[in-house]
């Protein structure tokens, strides 16, 4: 071959392949995935990747040579550039911004560098600030410079300055090391022995697990999904194979690679997230791409990592949000992006739940792929679930926030030295109305979504279609006035329940809160130790908390989770739910919990009472159906944001006209739904008046092509941003 395709990023011109001669000396040893350099234009030599070859030119034109291969080690393949391309057309958005997220671009410089290190000498000499830098390199006596300058939050120059004192030596040695030599595995752990209940799932999923198939485990919480993926992990790389292992959060890739680690044994298992060291991503990717590594751990972006010659990909707690990258672009979803990639390899994506997402469900029923746990391992019992119904208690509650049921639970608990958990899911920004006397939440006739009050207008708005309407003076169900607007903050509560309980540590953890950074771990630290009596927070307090002290759960508003103007609010509020009800009562004493509603009928609400997963699955589905939302439909979701409102709205309304009289020209108008333009229910972000166009996808990546194209032949005006959205998390 004669020429070499490059890719390169152009500032201004974005990623774009230009053909290059490839000297007689380097005709040997080039390869596709190789960084490069190359000479461009006025901007000199730059950084290129080799993505493919040629024998002749596309024109009759002259090119320059390639001037230097920076790394003979490649960096990726050409079906990973495949895959990669792949992701930037289902996301609308184009190849660079994926090769962004995919490939540290810091790979390419590193290539060609040597890891600098420091070392620890001594603190005379320094000044107090200077210490507390130096406390931080005392501790692990030798680290990579670069991590260092992190971790102690400084500078390059003042690491100089603590150089020239003698306080530290600066060294240019490869410090790159198996982390999880520290483990000191020698001797690996044997395999769990597997229930009978484990068993059949186990042997039922291997008797599937052949060629490319998404196979859903669907188990209680605490059923003991974890046995039956090392089982099958077993047998993969058994089977010569590598494994892909994707959990929703840092913290348990941590968790996950170590139990891998004591099973399968250090030098096979390596971990894979954003926030590893750029020493160690350019370690791991490279073992990656020689094969070296047999079982990846990792959070969603390790779907991007270069594993090779995948036999299984698995991906846990596969309804969770943090698998959806939303900012920046791509929006990709790792589990989206795992189907591909099973494709790909031809073998199985196994995705496992207790609460699994309803399109993901619908779709394992559908392929007779899906398997279930309804046990808990060992037989434990699931806390007891109260309904309160605020109808009956609603004047008698306290600030009208607290039942006497719930107030006198409370007492119970703090009297036994125990520890009560509060949840409040509600936003301050969107604000449902509902009916007090019967429960009924006031909805678009058109969407099926909570209308919101604009208090401003004076009207009730829906954020899909933009239909309004005054606010009405009778609930339409049963003819009482006693129609409210929901809302009480979680700041408030707070202030309520320290009014109720004066000599008791009441706390709060929102998002307010986690602004200051570390306070969330910090609280969370204090009341697993028994400092804080009561624990007032939003969802996030639902996860991951196992406190064996806190026996008392309590929804303060289950209908809040419901009423989000959102298709899957009742999905997510089912969710919430069936896991905040699971952090009471995982010690030795019994759990309580308590949801307080004004519609305690409302279908989601009863299956989270009784934890029924199956129940809640065949009304939820019903509901989408009627009204075409996915997994009838696939949602992509434009945004337009602007200094000026005025501008704002007219681009929007300028995009979805021009939209709609396209999608009417090619016949499509039925397969391709265009809703809006509406204000976005946070109406002004950063200074931004936001403006946002629904698509309702039902012609699955025909559709994307279609909106891309549409997309690409549109030039904004500076002023305004357009950001795409394929499946969006929320529509706030
Ligand atoms: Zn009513
Ligand atoms: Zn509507």
């Amino acid at each position: 071959m004669k020429y070499a395709l490059a890719l390169v990023n152009i500032k201004g011109l974005g990623v774009k392949t230009f053909s290059y001669l490839i000297p007689d000396e380097m005709k040997d040893k080039i390869q596709i995935g190789q960084a490069i350099l190359v000479p461009f234009g006025r901007q000199g030599l730059i950084n290129a990747f080799c993505v493919g070859f040629s024998g002749y030119l596309p024109g009759d034109f002259k090119v320059k040579k390639i001037s230097k291969i920076l790394d003979e080690k490649p960096l990726f393949s050409i079906d990973y550039l495949k895959l990669l391309e792949w992701v930037a057309n289902y996301y609308c958005c184009d190849l660079v911004t994926v090769l962004n997220a995919a490939i540290p671009l810091k790979l390419i410089e590193k290539a060609s560098k040597t890891e600098q290190a420091v070392e620890f000498v001594k603190f005379d000499g320094a000044t107090k600030r200077q210490k507390e830098v130096l406390e931080i390199l005392q501790i692990s006596g030798k680290m990579p410079l670069i991590l260092f300058e992190r971790q102690a939050k400084t500078t390059r120059n003042t690491i100089k300055k603590l150089e020239e004192l003698g306080c530290l030596k600066i060294t240019a040695e490869e410090l790159y090391r198996n982390p999880l030599d520290i483990l000191k595995i020698t001797e690996k752990e044997p395999l769990f022995e597997l229930s009978p209940d484990q068993q059949k799932v186990y042997e039922g999923i291997k008797n599937k697990a052949e060629g490319n198939k998404t196979i859903l485990l669907h188990g209680v919480t605490a059923s003991g999904k974890t046995e039956v993926y090392f089982k099958l992990i077993d047998d993969t790389i058994k089977a010569g194979k590598n494994v892909l292992f994707l959990v929703p959060e840092i913290a348990l890739a941590s968790q996950l690679t170590k139990r891998l680690a004591k099973k399968f044994g250090t030098d096979d298992v390596a971990i894979w997230h954003s926030s590893i060291s750029d020493g160690e991503r350019y370690d791991v990717w490279q073992k990656l791409y020689k094969n070296e590594i047999k079982i990846l751990a990792g959070a969603r972006s390790a779907v991007f990592a270069p594993l090779q010659n995948i036999g299984l990909i698995i991906i846990d707690e596969e309804h969770e949000g943090a698998y959806k990258q939303t900012n920046p672009a791509p929006r990709y979803d790792a589990r989206v992006v795992a189907r591909k990639l099973a494709e790909f390899h031809n073998c199985p994506l196994l995705l496992g739940s207790a609460t699994p997402d309803i399109s993901v469900y619908y779709r394992a029923v559908n392929s007779g792929n899906l398997f279930e746990l309804r046990k808990r391992y060992n037989d434990a019992k699931v806390p007891p679930v109260t309904v309160i119904n605020m109808q009956e208690y609603g004047r008698a509650a306290y600030k009208n926030v607290i039942s006497k049921p719930l107030q006198v639970a409370i007492n119970e608990t703090l009297e036994n030295n125990q520890q009560v958990i509060l949840l409040i899911n509600r936003r301050g920004f969107s604000t449902f109305t509902q009916c007090q006397a019967c429960g009924h939440v006031i909805e678009c006739p058109n969407c099926a979504i909570p209308m919101i009050w604009h208090a401003r207008e004076q009207r009730l708005k829906c954020h899909y279609c933009n239909h309004s309407e005054s606010f009405p003076d009778f609930c339409p169900e049963c003819g009482s006035d006693a129609l409210k607007n929901s809302g009480t903050g979680t700041q408030k509560i707070e202030q309520y329940i320290k009014e109720l309980y004066p000599d008791k540590k009441v706390e709060r953890i929102d998002s307010d809160i986690l602004v200051r950074k570390g306070e969330h771990i910090r609280l969370l630290e204090r009341f697993q130790k028994g400092d804080i009596d009561i624990l007032v927070g939003t969802q996030m307090i639902a996860k991951g908390l196992d406190n064996p002290n806190v026996t008392l759960v309590g929804v303060i508003s289950a209908d809040a989770s419901f009423n989000l103007p959102d298709f899957r609010a009742s999905e997510r509020g089912f969710q919430l739910l069936t896991q905040v009800a699971g952090r009471a009562g995982r010690g030795d004493f019994a759990g309580r919990v308590f949801f307080q509603t004004y519609n305690p009928e409302f279908y989601a609400l009863e299956s989270a009472k009784s934890q029924n997963y199956g129940e809640f699955f065949e009304k939820e589905i019903a509901a989408r159906e009627e009204f075409d939302y996915p997994p009838f439909s696939q949602i992509i979701r434009l945004v337009l944001a602007c200094e000026n409102n005025f501008r704002a709205e007219k681009s929007a309304q300028e995009i979805a006209l021009r939209l709609c009289t396209m999608v009417e020209k090619y016949g499509i108008s039925e397969r391709l739904e265009v809703l809006g333009p509406t204000n976005c229910v946070i109406e002004r972000l950063n200074g931004q008046y936001r403006f946002q166009i629904l698509i309702k996808n039902k012609m699955d990546e025909k559709g994307h092509r279609f909106i891309s194209s549409f997309l690409n032949k549109i030039t904004m005006p500076k002023d305004i941003k357009l950001t795409i959205d394929v499946d969006p998390l929320d529509i706030l």
